[in-house]
Formats: structure tokens, sequence, C-alpha cells
């Protein structure tokens, strides 16, 4: 119970003054975007029809409306102010009946197919890994896929030579079924692509024997694909073209080879930006020095300042991953310089170490207390 629900206006995206029209003008709207035809498989997409159903279906009864604006949803909940509580088990098909019917009732949930108008064929999709480096300068790959193509022999009809589909029984060629379904809202009228013909509204007799009734042959074709420098993990490249042929004399579909891209061992890449972390000795943070630090072009010489801190981040300008739009701007490396403190040190190390703070005593150390000066118990 303690469920926060939105509020009715809210979810419908009117005001509390909203006329008859303009809330069905809404209604329509979320209806069309969020319903369960449109949105297959979609739970939240469900639950946002679910949602709105229940806002109009409320909100476009006046008493009902009445009692939500004097009480909000408490006047529906048990034990509310309202009349026994709201539930939506009573048939509301006046309510839903006429948008549904002008939604839905027009072809929209067949998608019929008997039309001759040319339609493009489906987009196929894959993917490719690249690598890190493959990534940021491009390449060019050869993949090989299954293409379809229309059957030469019965020209896509899927019909053996001689024959043609016949009308569909089932739908009686409309490729469509309808039927009123009671749902929580009530009669609610749906319209499905018609099982027999799947939506084609016609059925083969004789299957055509070189493609079983399909209309389509295959068969395994090479696709040259060109990545472009750049291109980062998850980024499709759509090829034209190369996806599933049309119908009716339609193009062909694309392909869209979705780009999967390794890691690297010790760059991270960050939109445009690469990042690394470097060690380097306590002396050459120290006292400075000159380095060569790893990037996608290889190595660079970097002079590291006396006195660098550890996590110190230089910039190594432009060498970074170039803009998919504009290859020749490139983004930054940046580099995290980490001083390493020695381990596993011999005597005389030691002893070096301890001359050496010797020589430092009476200078503040980096732990934030300055060194007393006086003698004390050897800690090292
Ligand atoms: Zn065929
Ligand atoms: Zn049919």
């Amino acid at each position: 119970m303690a469920e926060t629900k939105r509020d009715y206006y809210e979810v419908l995206g009117v005001g509390r003054d909203a006329d008859d029209a303009a809330l069905k003008k809404a209604y329509r709207v979320l209806a069309k975007k969020y319903h369960p035809d449109t949105n297959p498989n979609n739970p939240e997409a469900a639950e946002k029809f679910k949602e709105a159903s229940e806002a109009y279906a409320v909100l476009s009864d006046p008493e009902k409306r009445r009692q939500y604006d004097q009480f909000g949803h408490a006047a529906f909940e048990n034990g509310g102010a309202g009349a026994g509580g709201f539930d939506f088990s009573g048939d509301m098909g006046d309510i839903f009946g006429d948008i549904f019917g002008d939604l839905f009732g027009g072809g929209f949930g067949g998608r019929s197919r008997r039309t001759n108008a040319p339609m493009k064929g489906a987009n196929l999709r894959t993917s490719i890994r690249i690598s890190f480096q493959e990534a940021i300068f491009g390449c060019e790959k050869e993949i090989e896929m299954n293409l379809k193509d229309e059957c030469t022999h019965c020209h896509g009809t899927g019909a053996k030579e001689g024959t043609s589909p016949v009308t569909c029984p089932k739908c009686g060629g409309s490729g469509q079924i309808v039927y009123t379904q009671q749902s929580m809202f009530g009669m609610v009228r749906n319209v499905q692509a018609c099982p027999d013909c799947g939506g084609k509204g016609t059925i083969i007799k004789d299957k055509c024997p070189h493609c079983y009734g399909t209309g389509y042959t295959q068969s395994r074709k090479k696709i040259q694909v060109s990545v472009p420098a750049g291109i980062d993990n998850g980024q499709s490249i759509r090829i034209r073209g190369k996806g599933e042929p049309g119908e009716n004399g339609g193009e062909r579909g694309d392909l869209l080879v979705e780009v999967v891209v390794s890691n690297h061992p010790t760059f991270k890449r960050q939109d445009t930006n690469i990042f690394s972390t470097v060690p380097i000795s306590f002396v050459q943070a120290t006292l400075g020095d000159k380095i060569r630090i790893n990037t996608v072009d290889g190595q660079v010489e970097y002079e590291i300042n006396p006195g660098t801190q550890t996590d110190t981040r230089v910039r190594l300008k432009g060498k970074g991953v170039p803009y998919l739009r504009n290859k020749n701007i490139r983004g930054d490396h940046y580099v995290t310089l980490v001083v390493s403190v020695p381990e596993h040190l011999n005597e005389a190390q030691k002893d070096a170490l301890r001359a050496f703070d010797e020589a430092m005593n009476g200078t503040p150390r980096d732990n934030g207390g300055a060194a007393t000066g006086k003698k004390k118990k050897r800690l090292f």
C-alpha cells in the first residue's frame, strides 16, 4: 500500500483543468506509444500502458474524476472515501473501444503485407571484435555472413513454378485476425497478424522446391567492413544494402555491425582520451629525469620535473583518440606518475637512505610533522 502512485494528470501530461478532448488526445498518444502490439516483450512499456490506461479510465469518467480530484488515489483504495473502492474489472469497452478502434483497426496491428508497394528489407545485425589499437586508428575487416537472396526460380513468391500463392482462408486475405479480449480494462479490441499466413494474406499450396517455399536462398558472402578511426566499444557501423532483400522491388535492408573493442593491458580509454599509469622511482621523482612513455603512437620522451609528487598527472597532448568525425583532431593521453617505494633493500642501500635521512634532518617531512632535530630512537 506504501507504493507511491503517480498523479493521474501527471501520467497523462495534462493540466488539472484538461477537458475531455485534451484527455483523449493525451491518452491516445501514450496508448499508441506503449501499446503491447508495438512493444512486444517490453514489460516497462506494458507498465506505462497500464498506468496511462488507468489514469484515462478514471479521468474520463466525470464521477470518478470528481472523486479523484477530491481525495486523490485514496478515493479508489479499499476503505477509502470512494464508493467501495475502484477496480478495473468492469467493462470499459466503451471507454477504450473508440480509441483502439481507430488506433489499431486500420491495419495498425497486423502490419499487413498485402499491398504491392515496395518494402525495404529488414536490417541484419552482427558484431566484430577489434583490438584497442585498431579502434584508435581504424582498420579494414572482412566478415562472412549468410545473406538471403530472392529465389530465382519462384522470384520470391515461394510457390512452385507455374503456381502462385492463394488467398489465405483463415483471414480471407486481410492478413489480420481481429478479436476482442477481456482484459483488466474491460473489453479491448485487438488486431493480430494472421497465424496461418503470418500476415501475408496468402498461403502457398505447392512450395517451390529450390527454396522450400521461403522465397529466398541463402549463401555465405564475404563483406568488407571499414572500421573508422576513433570508433568506440558498442558503436555500430551501418553497411547499406547488406541486410535482408526487400519485397516488391524494395531495396535491401542494411547490415549493422556492432564493434566490440578488446581491453588494452595498460591503456584505458574514455571517449577520446587515453589514460595510463607509469611508475617512477623515488630518485627520479626527486631529482627529475628523462623517461620514455608508451603511447598508441609508440614511445615518447618525457622530462620529469625535479620534486614531482606521486599521482602527478601529465598530459601528452594529441596522443589520444582521433575524433570519429575528423580524425585529424585527437584527444589527449593522460599519464599518472606514481612514485614507487623501494622494497627489499640490502644493507648498503639502507645505509645510504639513513645517511640521506640524517642529511635531511631539520626539514619538514611529507607526513606533515617536522623532524625534531633531536636524536631519536632509530625506527628503521
Ligand atoms: Zn523458390
Ligand atoms: Zn491469413
